[in-house]
């Protein structure tokens, strides 16, 4: 029989890359998203692409009255929890909105699957975890910790959390995925990232600029001790992404005890390299001006995913010509969406 895995946030932009990797994989997807950061129609689209159809919840995972529903309604073998907010500079203005949302969502959603006695978690962690530490790549067992915003701490104190429910009952199987840069799209053009108002990453700002939305990037700083002067990031496909949660459910599935993985591609490029690969690859060009750092940065951020390709038999396929082709067609397919 197909497995059932729960996807929260699955409307979202790594969610629904996720859904269709899973959905692909002959899971049974049952999603629950409140749509703060969504819209409904990607459903569609996850069931366009893939021809098969998922059960969505237009629920909070904070509610968890609702969520017992649910479980009630389904047996549910497996969740990845994707919900959650993500935006850095908002959780600086908004810490509190910010420790209850991506928080609360996970304690309710931990102990609603403990009285349902469904006891294997995937949770979307971040790069974020390893603070400003300056020893690049960053491995697995470095020591977390220095988070500089209310996001990454919320990740970071939610890693704590899942740790301790582990040592409280040794039936869990929880698996911690540390994301690094994730873009792209799908390369139908029907799912991809869609920040609303002006985004905060780079990809969707150099995509807007591409479609004519904005005028001109601000490159945040040229004065890091980097290859040409500007941030370095690993920027990964979010299809390669959504297939290491593929592979890590179905390690899961078979296992008890927490693990975490690094999914990055274990290379970084610079903001420059990135704008020229964009240029390069789209053909299209794209005005920038150098300004100063942006507060919070680091230099240099990306991963050692040797364990992951190793214990996951996980490797990312695609390479950055496919990941500043396949965002920039997303944006033309949906701009002003
Ligand atoms: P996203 O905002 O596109 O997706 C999150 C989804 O969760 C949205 O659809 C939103 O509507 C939903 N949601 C938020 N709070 C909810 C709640 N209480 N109940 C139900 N649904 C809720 O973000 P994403 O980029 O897909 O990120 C997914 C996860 O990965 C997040 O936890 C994020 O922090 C983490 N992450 C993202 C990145 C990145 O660069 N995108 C990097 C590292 C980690
Ligand atoms: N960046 C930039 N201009 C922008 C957005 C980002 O120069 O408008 C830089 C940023 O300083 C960092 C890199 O691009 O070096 C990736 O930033 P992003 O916000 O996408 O990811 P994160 O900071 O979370 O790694």
């Amino acid at each position: 029989m197909n497995k059932t895995i729960l996807v929260t946030g699955g409307l979202g932009y790594i969610g629904s890359h996720t859904c269709v990797e899973l959905l692909n994989n002959n899971y049974n997807v049952i999603v629950i998203d409140n749509l703060s950061n969504s819209k409904e129609s990607v459903k569609d689209n996850i069931e366009a692409i893939t021809g098969k159809k998922i059960i969505f919840y237009n629920v909070s995972v904070c509610d968890m009255e609702k969520i017992r529903d649910i479980f009630r309604k389904s047996k549910i073998d497996a969740v990845i929890h994707f919900a959650g907010y993500k935006a850095v500079g908002e959780s600086v203005m908004k810490p509190l909105l910010y420790y209850q949302n991506n928080i609360d969502s996970t304690l309710v959603l931990c102990q609603v699957m403990n009285e349902f006695n469904c006891k294997k978690l995937i949770f979307s962690s971040s790069a974020t975890v390893y603070g400003n530490n300056t020893n690049v790549p960053f491995r697995e067992d470095y020591k977390v910790g220095g988070t500089t915003n209310p996001y990454g701490t919320s990740k970071l104190f939610i890693e704590h959390i899942l740790n301790d429910l582990y040592i409280s009952d040794n039936e869990w199987g929880i698996t911690i995925l540390r994301y690094f840069n994730p873009i792209g799209a799908h390369k139908s053009g029907l799912i991809g990232e869609n920040p609303n108002g002006i985004p905060n990453n780079l990809m969707p700002y150099i995509s807007k600029v591409a479609v004519g939305e904005l005028k001109e990037l601000s490159i945040f700083g040229n004065d890091y001790d980097t290859v040409d002067g500007t941030g370095v990031r690993d920027y990964i496909h979010v299809v390669d992404l959504a297939n290491g949660h593929v592979k890590a459910l179905s390690k899961l599935l078979d296992n008890k005890g927490v693990s975490i993985y690094n999914l990055g591609t274990g290379k970084g490029y610079s903001v420059l390299e990135i704008v020229n690969a964009f240029i390069k690859e789209n053909k299209i060009n794209i005005p920038y001006k150098i300004v100063s750092r942006r507060s919070g940065d680091v230099a240099v951020s990306y991963a050692d995913s040797t364990k992951a390709k190793k214990e996951l038999g996980w490797m990312p396929i695609y390479g950055i010509e496919d990941m500043v082709r396949d965002s920039y067609n997303f944006y033309r397919n949906n701009k002003n969406d």
